[in-house]
């Protein structure tokens, strides 16, 4: 192990670590914002049969030639053909259907004439009486108004791909091809803990010298931002028997992943190192990285385990950092939907060689993002995180970064 590592030396043992959770079969009921866990090919075609985009009528092409500006043409229409039915004449030269949006298209017809082209007009509800004949005032190509079979999606074709979130219009894709029934990963489990004798209930009174647990509710939000199921196990007093049974309550609720906040920094790291270490598997890694403390890492009973920082800043941003990607990768996540702009930094900011993540405000002018500082930038100060619009990084090695200079911005909102 190194003395100390790199972020990225971090994120890369923290990748091999992880793997995909197993797979599911859910209700495309619950399927909305769940991963795909294979790729799905379409068992039709679609549209399945050649329809009309409007309501008109079908006619064969060839029948219009003879249409001019002055001269109409005169069909006789022969059947008519609601969306949902079935045509039983094929259309012989000379003859129309009269036909709605989404109906299938009779034999022999090659393309539709829109309602607006003929001389015929009917009732929205469609319940006008059928007449004989109708004359076309403006003539159509042949294929026009006609979706033809396959236009959308080609049977056989892979239509959503493994690892693809499942958003709004992939249910469309799948309720269009009849996946009752869809293929996921499993959501994490993520246990969220915290401990502090300082640390309150949310729904209790201040006291002297305490103040109330606000890790635990930022990072489960986070987590199940992420799809996660998450549960919040009450903060835990710093006694060894309070620590342990919080990690026993995690692991009794079936945890894949523990994030803890607090309890791992230099002075109060005793207690929960202790139960650590003889619960789990636990390391403590000095990660190269501001803000954000030492780091422990490892597993208990088998369980992945991060010890975030306890400030709020350095909580929210180390589970970005390193908790996140975990996340991502039992998820089956393939792509992060986390957006980097570059943006020129407004002022100067010191550094101290580590890497830096600064709250900032973004600006766009001139077709460039500019980045100020949210002022403090203090890691116990959570209103800098609200009001940020993402974190500027300052790479490994820079002491001074000056204004004028362009950095990466990890965007918090789009
Ligand atoms: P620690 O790592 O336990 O030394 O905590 C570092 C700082 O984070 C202290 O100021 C704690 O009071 C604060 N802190 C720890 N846990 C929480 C929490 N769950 N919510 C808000 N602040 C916390
Ligand atoms: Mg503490």
């Amino acid at each position: 192990m190194p003395d100390l590592y790199s972020v990225d030396q971090a994120l890369v043992q923290i990748l091999t670590d992880f793997a995909r959770l197993p797979t599911e079969r859910i209700s495309i009921d619950d399927a909305l914002g769940r991963v795909l866990s294979e790729n799905l090919r379409a068992g039709d075609d679609l549209p399945p049969f050649a329809n009309s985009s409007m309501d008109g009528y079908a006619v064969r092409a060839d029948d219009l030639a003879a249409l001019t500006s002055v001269n109409a043409v005169q069909l006789q229409v022969v059947e008519d053909i609601p969306a949902g039915t079935v045509p039983t004449r094929t259309l012989e030269p000379g003859q129309a259907a009269r036909i709605m949006t989404g109906a299938m298209l009779p034999n022999g017809a090659d393309a539709i004439v829109p309602v607006e082209q003929t001389d015929s007009s009917w009732e929205s509800d469609g319940s006008a009486a059928l007449a004989p004949l109708v004359r076309v005032i403006k003539g159509v190509r042949t294929g026009d108004y006609v979706r033809a079979v396959g236009e959308d999606i080609q049977r056989g074709e892979t239509v959503l791909t493994e690892g693809v979130v499942i958003g709004a219009v992939e249910i469309g894709v799948l309720a269009a091809l009849g996946f009752s029934e869809v293929p996921v990963v499993q959501r994490p489990r993520v246990a969220i803990l915290t401990s502090g004798d300082e640390l309150l209930r949310v729904d209790q009174a201040l006291e002297p010298g305490k103040i109330r647990d606000a890790n635990s509710y930022a990072l489960a939000a986070t987590a199940q931002l992420m799809g996660a199921q998450v549960t919040r196990i009450p903060p835990a007093r710093d006694t060894q028997a309070d620590v342990r049974r919080a990690f026993t309550d995690a692991l009794d609720w079936g945890a894949d992943i523990l994030v803890s906040s607090a309890g791992v920094s230099v002075g109060t790291v005793d207690v929960v190192r202790s139960v650590l270490e003889s619960m789990g598997n636990i390391g403590f890694w000095r990660v190269n990285l501001r803000p954000g403390k030492p780091l422990a890492y490892g597993s208990i009973k088998g369980v992945p385990f991060f010890g975030l920082p306890g400030n709020p800043v350095s909580a929210l941003v180390t589970f970005d950092v390193f908790v996140r990607p975990a996340l991502l990768k039992m998820s089956g996540h393939v792509r992060d939907n986390v957006r980097f702009v570059d943006a020129v930094l407004q002022e100067d900011v010191q550094s101290d060689g580590r890497r830096s993540y600064i709250r900032v405000l973004l600006t766009e002018q001139d077709g460039r993002w500019l980045a100020r500082l949210t002022g403090t930038q203090s890691s116990g100060a959570l209103m800098s995180m609200v009001r940020a619009d993402g974190l500027l990084i300052i790479p490994e090695g820079v002491t001074r970064a000056l204004a004028g200079e362009t950095y990466p911005v990890r965007q918090f909102r789009a």
